[in-house]
């Protein structure tokens, strides 16, 4: 029996630490232990690399991810409330697991952790979408991560995995399909948290390709297909204009119809359509 399995249940924990889920912090927490071990499971072999975890709360998935061998835990909690019974995991696991209080979107996880590194987090709901658009653009790649498998609410989850022509296809998609391969892993119900959100939530996990799948400038393509998609019902040529002063050939040129929405271009053709206004 390992140090981990003499803790008690996480019921018992959020009350004697006084942890009243918090709506402001997006406070929903996972208090199945078999739940939150397969989530970390989703995350592949985690022996051997370390760990981000975004708000631990009370720790369900701490303990997922340290029992499922993770080498080492960050673990980045803005909730002061929640680090005693954080500190109580840390105590069965000397050395594996580090608490730090504070925001996840102003610390630097690379000054604590040493590569192979995977992220795996139960994010809160008002900023996993900064996080995640931040950790698919950083300053190089491959990222600092190899893997990031991570909870969303349902919708989010699908404009990560949305194709051309539906409606979740966006910014967000190009973003992440340029240079990861992303799939939905599992889908929770409501119930499975505690307090149940308003939605159901799902498991993205995405792993970096060594190289983005067609080559482009990244602050090019972010800016035109973050044009394109804010006017996302307006004609390419309409939402585009001022890009460019041939925005229009340009569009033909890289095989777009200057007719054509934003929902139906495919990646390939943003791609082309950035490399030829890298040359502007
Ligand atoms: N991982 C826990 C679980 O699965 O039960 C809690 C998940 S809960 C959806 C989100 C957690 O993120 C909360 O513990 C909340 O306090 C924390 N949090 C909210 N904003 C944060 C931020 N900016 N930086 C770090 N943690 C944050």
């Amino acid at each position: 029996m390992s140090g981990l399995d003499t803790l008690p249940p996480l019921r018992t924990v959020i009350a004697a630490h006084g942890l009243a889920a918090r709506k402001s912090l997006g406070q929903n927490f996972l208090l199945d232990l078999n739940l939150t071990a397969r989530i970390a499971r989703a995350a592949g072999d985690l022996t051997g690399a370390d760990v981000l975890e975004v708000g631990p709360g009370p720790g369900g998935l701490t303990r997922g991810l340290l029992s499922e061998g993770a080498r080492r835990v960050l673990a980045v909690e803005k909730d002061s409330r929640c680090i005693p019974a954080l500190q109580e995991i840390a105590a069965t696991c000397p050395g594996r697991l580090t608490i730090i209080e504070g925001d996840a979107l102003e610390i630097d996880p690379l000054a604590h952790l040493t590569p192979p590194i995977k992220v795996v987090a139960n994010l809160p709901y008002n900023v996993g979408t900064e996080l995640l658009v931040r950790w698919l653009t950083p300053p190089q790649w491959p990222p600092f991560w190899q893997s990031l498998t991570l909870m969303f609410q349902r919708e989010v989850a699908e404009r990560i995995v949305a194709r051309p022509g539906s409606k979740a296809y966006g910014r967000l998609a190009i973003l992440a399909q340029w240079r990861v391969e992303a799939r939905i892993v599992m889908q929770l119900p409501p119930g499975a948290f505690s307090p149940p959100p308003k939605v159901s939530s799902s498991v993205v996990h995405i792993t970096a390709l060594p190289q983005p799948r067609f080559p482009a400038d990244p602050q090019v393509l972010q800016d035109v297909v973050a044009r394109a998609f804010n006017q996302r019902r307006k004609m390419l040529r309409a939402a585009l204009r001022g890009v460019a002063p041939d925005i229009e050939d340009r569009l033909i040129a890289a095989g777009i119809a200057p007719t054509d929405r934003a929902e139906t271009v495919p990646l390939e053709k943003f791609c082309a359509l950035a490399r030829s206004l890298a040359k502007v």
